[in-house]
């Protein structure tokens, strides 16, 4: 049996086949709000595994460098060990959530230009906003491996936005992971509708976490149907 190393609060990770790597099991629960929400949906893992594996191998084959190694069964991935930087990038194409909270700008506005935000990755401090002079300050990320990161997250975004098109999905924000791995900056994490936020591009009918947060109802039928048309799109 292997070794339970960390328990997140919708992930475990076990030690891994090798000393290189470790095993990641998507769990049921879903959390919000910094984890005072929180409910076992049925289902919701093996989507989110099956959603997130599918993102990643497409990201892979157009050059992201990722840390997926093979998915071992429905819920259940092996992953390379990285040194996780503490730092969330959150990619913004459109106002949502908490950006339009704090602005006060109405969700669903158009954005003159993709916003980029980082977030110091703490529980016990709920995640705040910081800077890139901030994280470079207090040696979250060099220069350099922020940039890098910029860099990867605009280019995942493109990647990202176009594919979610084809499948009549508009996503409207999203956050990434990145770790150190064997000296490149490595995709760490997941991208799954629990750190998305996609709307169907007709109806605008939300398809992600924000049923969850906000009690609409259909959580995994939303997660379900996101599944359904990735695996619809003719993948270029
Ligand atoms: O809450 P906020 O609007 O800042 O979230 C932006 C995006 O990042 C959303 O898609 C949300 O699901 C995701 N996110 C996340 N994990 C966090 C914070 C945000 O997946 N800790």
């Amino acid at each position: 049996m292997n070794e339970l190393l960390y328990e997140g609060k919708s992930k475990n990770v076990y030690s891994g086949p090798d000393a290189d790597s470790y095993i990641i099991r998507y769990k049921d629960t879903l959390t919000a709000f910094n984890g005072e929400k929180k409910e076992e949906l049925e289902g919701k893992g093996r989507l989110n595994a099956a959603i997130s594996n599918y993102l990643y191998e497409y990201l892979a084959k157009n050059g992201v460098k990722t840390h997926l190694v093979k998915e071992l069964d429905e819920t259940s991935v092996v992953v390379k060990k990285a040194q996780i930087i503490m730092v969330e990038v959150i990619v913004r194409n459109m106002a949502a959530g908490g950006f339009s909270k704090k602005y006060g700008v109405a969700e669903g506005t158009e954005l003159k230009n993709t916003v980029i935000e980082f977030c110091l990755k703490s529980d016990g401090l709920g995640d705040p906003m910081i800077n890139a002079s901030q994280i470079t300050a207090i040696g979250l990320a060099s220069k350099q491996e922020l940039d890098g990161m910029i860099g990867q997250a605009l280019k995942i975004n493109g990647l990202l936005c176009m594919l979610f098109l084809s499948a009549g999905i508009k996503l409207i924000d999203f956050k990434l992971e990145f770790g150190r791995c064997a000296g490149e900056i490595i995709l760490c994490d997941e991208i799954s509708p629990d750190s998305c936020r996609l709307w169907d591009a007709a109806t605008g009918k939300k398809m992600d976490k924000d049923r969850f947060r906000k009690d609409l109802g259909g959580v995994v039928d939303g997660y379900r149907e996101v599944l359904t048309r990735l695996k619809n799109v003719k993948q270029v």
